[in-house]
């Protein structure tokens, strides 16, 4: 009898699929914010993959009320959750072809009514975490035990509207709702300590109350270690805090210069699924 593989192994080959899926989308494309779906690939596996992930879904009735939500405030790593809801099984993967094109329920910056699964529409930076603290109260109000994560970029800690709502989230001891930072270290107007100093970003957050663990956010183990830690934490909100590399999984693109919009010829979206095979497989 064969054994099942460990969880952390099935994971990595979640996260590992995530990547080709966002790269089959970036292809069709000819571009995307692939560098950091990339990055964000091993979070989006520990969450979403499917009979492993955090999350409590139906992925095939994604409005199903108890579910948890999950909120990209970031709408324009879309690419990313849509490679997460197809590994979920929330969309087709045939339907990644689609990916942009007019018509096609993925569009290219997250937008929460053409998309099943899309929680909210991001992209007006820094608007996540208030709408995870209102969606937290309701829930809590309805006696509903779902829980809100909601995806935050660096860039997102420059935003007063960010931290406005963690104080409210801790105000309110909102146990229910979880932020997770993407620490790449990089946004749209260069790399994030030379637009505006955000660390010691775990300090910054405990001072406004909330508990606060930083992890390698491309460490499964951790990742899972980091998890386990803030599900045993109630009574308040809690955050992970994930360092993550942009172009993680593909060689070339990792050591590439770092791009908020990373270019990426025709050419190289295969030698990137090639790099992408070797790497983890
Ligand atoms: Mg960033």
């Amino acid at each position: 009898m064969i054994s099942a593989p460990p969880r952390e192994q099935r994971l990595r080959a979640a996260a590992t699929r995530i990547r080709r899926h966002a790269l089959t989308m970036g292809e069709v494309q000819g571009q995307g914010y692939i560098g950091q779906a990339l990055g964000v690939a091993d979070i989006l596996a520990v969450f979403y993959a499917r009979g492993d992930g955090e999350l409590r879904l139906r992925p095939e009735d994604p409005g199903w009320d108890g579910r948890d939500r999950f909120l990209l405030s970031i709408g324009h790593y879309a690419i990313a959750l849509y490679a997460a809801l197809a590994e979920a099984g929330t969309i087709p993967l045939e339907e990644l072809e689609t990916y942009g094109a007019d018509e096609s329920r993925l569009p290219m910056s997250g937008m929460a009514s053409y998309t099943p699964g899309m929680e909210i529409s991001g992209g007006s930076l820094g608007h996540g975490l208030g709408v995870a603290c209102g969606m937290g109260l309701a829930l809590r109000h309805r006696g509903n035990p779902a829980r809100v994560f909601t995806l935050l970029s660096d860039g997102e800690l420059d935003e007063g509207s960010t931290w406005e709502a963690a104080m409210a989230c801790a105000h309110h001891e909102l146990g229910n709702v979880t932020a997770i930072v993407d620490v790449n270290g990089l946004q749209a107007d260069g790399p994030t300590p030379g637009v505006l100093r955000t660390e010691p970003v775990t300090e910054k957050w405990r001072a406004f109350g909330w508990h606060a663990v930083r992890v390698d956010g491309n460490d499964i183990p951790a990742l899972l270690d980091g998890l386990a830690e803030l599900r045993a934490h109630t009574g308040g909100p809690s955050v992970l805090i994930c360092d993550t590399r942009i172009g993680r999984g593909v060689p070339f693109l990792e050591s590439r210069e770092k791009a908020h919009f990373m270019p990426v010829a025709e050419h190289e979206w295969q030698a990137a699924r090639d790099q992408l095979e070797g790497a983890h497989q």
